[in-house]
C-alpha cells in the first residue's frame, strides 16, 4: 500500500472524529505499549445518578444544602446531586473551595457545608460511622457545621464500547491500566467488567502523575486518556496525551495531543490504525 503521508493521516483521523494536533503524534501512537486511562467520564459515561439518600435530617433540607454547595462544581458527581434536587430550592454558595479529588467546602446561608468523599471528611477531622468505609458505590458524604449528617450513593455506567476497546488493544499488544480518584471498590468493579487486569483507585491528581512517571521509568511507551481538569498534568506527561473532547474539561482538551470528539474510547484504536496506515504499515 502507498503511505498516506502525515498530512493525509491528520485528515483521515479528522474524518473519523479524531483531532490530531501534530503529525508526529500519529507516529508515536503506533509505538505505544500501554494505555493508561482515567475511569470517570473516560471509560464510564460520567453521567452519575443519585440512587439513595441516607440522613437523619429532613431529607429535603439535607438535599437542598448539599445540592446548593454542589451547584458550584462541574464535576460529574456534583452534576448528579444538583440534577436530583429541585432547582428552585437552591441557594448560591459562598466562600467555596473545590478540593481536587476530595469534593467541596463552602457556606450555604449561615451553614458551613462539606460534601465529598471520605478523604474529605478525614481532611477536616469529621467523625463518621465506620460502616461508610464498606459501601461499595461512589458516595457523597455530607457534614454540616462540622458534624456528619448523611450521604448519597451515586452510580455511573461503563460506555458501550469500553470493553471492546480494552480487548482490541490487548490483541494489538497494548495493556490497559485504569487510574481513578474514585474509591477502590468502585474502581475494581469497573475493572472486572472491562477485563482490565491493573487498576488503581483512591488517587489524587499527583498520584496519577507518580504512577505514570514510574511506568515511564520502567520503559513503557504510554498513551494516557482522560477528561478532567485533574488529568491535564498526566496528559502532558505521557508520550501521547489524549482527551475526551465532548464532555471533557477545557484544560484536558488544551493539553492533549489528540482529542476524541465524541468521547468514544474505541477511537483510540482508530487513531492507532490511522497511524499505521499513515506509516504504510500493512496489517
Ligand atoms: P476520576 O479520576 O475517576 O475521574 P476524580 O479524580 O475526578 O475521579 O474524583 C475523585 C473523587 O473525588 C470522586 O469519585 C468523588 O468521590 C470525589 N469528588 C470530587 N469532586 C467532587 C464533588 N464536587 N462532589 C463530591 N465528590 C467529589
Ligand atoms: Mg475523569
Amino acid at each position: 500500500s502507498i503511505p498516506l503521508g502525515y498530512f493525509g493521516g491528520i485528515g483521515l483521523a479528522s474524518r473519523n472524529g479524531i483531532l490530531v494536533k501534530g503529525a508526529g503524534f500519529l507516529d508515536v501512537i503506533t509505538k505505544i505499549n500501554t494505555l493508561v486511562s482515567d475511569k470517570t467520564g473516560t471509560l464510564t459515561k460520567g453521567v452519575f445518578k443519585v440512587q439513595e439518600v441516607k440522613t437523619l435530617l429532613n431529607p429535603d433540607e439535607f438535599i437542598r444544602l448539599t445540592a446548593s454547595l454542589e451547584s458550584y462544581s462541574t464535576h460529574p458527581v456534583a452534576k448528579a446531586v444538583v440534577a436530583y434536587a429541585k432547582e428552585e430550592n437552591l441557594t448560591a454558595p459562598v466562600e467555596v473551595e473545590e478540593i481536587s479529588g476530595h469534593g467541596l467546602k463552602g457556606k450555604v446561608g449561615n451553614k458551613e457545608v462539606l460534601a465529598g468523599n471520605l478523604k474529605l471528611m478525614q481532611k477536616y477531622g469529621i467523625d463518621y460511622p465506620s460502616e461508610l468505609e464498606n459501601i461499595a458505590e461512589t458516595i457523597v458524604v455530607v457534614a454540616i457545621d462540622a458534624i456528619y449528617r448523611g450521604y448519597l450513593t451515586i452510580a455511573d455506567e461503563v460506555k458501550e464500547d469500553a470493553a471492546g476497546t480494552v480487548r482490541e488493544l490487548k490483541a494489538m499488544g497494548i495493556e490497559t491500566i485504569m487510574l481513578s480518584g474514585d474509591k477502590q471498590a468502585v474502581v475494581s468493579a469497573v475493572a472486572d467488567q472491562l477485563a482490565i487486569a491493573k487498576s488503581y483507585g483512591d488517587l489524587l491528581p499527583e498520584g496519577k502523575v507518580k504512577l505514570v512517571e514510574e511506568l515511564k521509568e520502567h520503559g513503557k511507551k504510554i498513551a494516557f486518556v482522560g477528561d478532567g481538569i485533574n488529568d491535564a498534568p498526566v496528559i502532558a506527561l505521557s508520550d501521547v496525551g489524549i482527551a475526551m473532547g465532548g464532555l471533557g474539561s477545557d484544560a484536558a482538551i488544551e493539553t492533549a495531543d489528540i482529542v476524541i470528539q465524541n468521547d468514544q474510547p474505541s477511537k483510540i484504536v482508530s487513531a492507532i490504525k490511522v497511524g499505521r496506515i499513515t506509516k504504510g504499515i500493512v496489517f
